[in-house]
């Protein structure tokens, strides 16, 4: 795929769609650093993938809703693997809830998280991918910004600003050699799908097991994602092979969603 030896900075990755795009990014050769709030489960997450694969990788605690977390992680990560080819631009997701409970507290939390953070992380990123003109930013958004998910308002604004910014972004730095990308996740069976079957078990009566099915029960495929199954997609979005794709905005979703576009 192109990938061998290519410095890959990914975020938000000690677990979840974060750890699956740095696994699949190692398992194609690439020199990966990746981040999450604690350095502890970072160290762990990398020394999980670098025994998997073999190869070295880089652990660095941020916290990439705050400025100097965001940019903070692209500086360090890009010294520890000697640039940055490929960002994988991904974050937790914000706390649930309807748009007309939300505080200003709360929309700027999500904005700063799920929005900011991808801005300052390309921001720190783009000259690292001119001198080496190559360069591929993945974010991952969510299938929200193609059809807004019920109680999941801050969310679905917060990845809806981070979408213009991406095909703004897109038309801006093709000519470099720099593509821009989004990957939109359905229902993927992590930590965060679990904790929200468990708060939906725990009001209506069901158990996890049943919460998580119900999940499922709308998805053509006939059941929920796995994080490999993301991680391989940006994969293919990071590496040579996806050179003439860019301001694309693809769902990996089962068929979950029923949109033409
Ligand atoms: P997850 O299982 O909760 O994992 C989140 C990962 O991000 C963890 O490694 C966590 O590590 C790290 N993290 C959280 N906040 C961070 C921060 N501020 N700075 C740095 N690292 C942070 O979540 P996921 O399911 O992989 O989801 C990843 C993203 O995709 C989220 O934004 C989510 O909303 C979105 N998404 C997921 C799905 C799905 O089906 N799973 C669907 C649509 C969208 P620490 O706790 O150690 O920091």
């Amino acid at each position: 795929m192109g990938l061998n030896d290519r410095p890959a900075l990914v975020a938000a990755a000690s677990r979840g769609l974060g750890f699956a795009c740095a696994l699949a990014l190692a398992r194609e050769g690439a020199r990966v650093a990746l981040c999450a709030r604690t350095g502890q489960a970072a160290e762990e997450a990398a020394r999980r993938i670098g025994s998997e694969t073999g190869s070295s990788v880089a652990a660095i605690e941020a916290d990439v809703s705050t400025e100097e977390g965001a940019m903070g992680f692209v500086r360090d990560g890009a010294e520890r693997v000697d640039g940055c080819h490929i960002l994988v631009a991904n974050a937790g997701g914000p706390k649930p809830g309807r748009a007309q409970d939300m505080s200003d507290d709360d929309w700027r939390a999500a904005i700063e998280l799920n929005f900011l953070s991808t801005v300052r992380m390309v921001r720190e990123a783009l000259p690292h991918m001119r001198r080496a003109g190559y360069g591929r930013v993945v974010a991952i958004t969510s299938s929200s910004v193609k059809e807004p998910i019920p109680n999941l308002a801050l969310s679905n604004a917060a990845r809806a600003a981070t979408t213009g910014f991406l095909k703004t972004l897109a038309r801006e730095v093709g000519e470099d050699g720099i593509t821009v990308n989004a990957v939109l996740p359905g229902r993927i069976l992590t930590d965060r799908i679990c904790q929200m079957a468990r708060a939906r078990a725990g009001s209506e009566e069901l158990t996890e097991d049943e919460a998580l099915a119900q999940q499922a029960v709308d998805v053509p495929l006939g059941r929920l994602g796995r994080p490999e199954e993301v991680g391989d997609v940006v994969a293919f979005l990071a590496s040579a092979r996806a050179a003439y794709l860019t301001g694309c905005m693809l769902s990996v979703d089962g068929g979950l969603l029923r949109s033409l576009f």
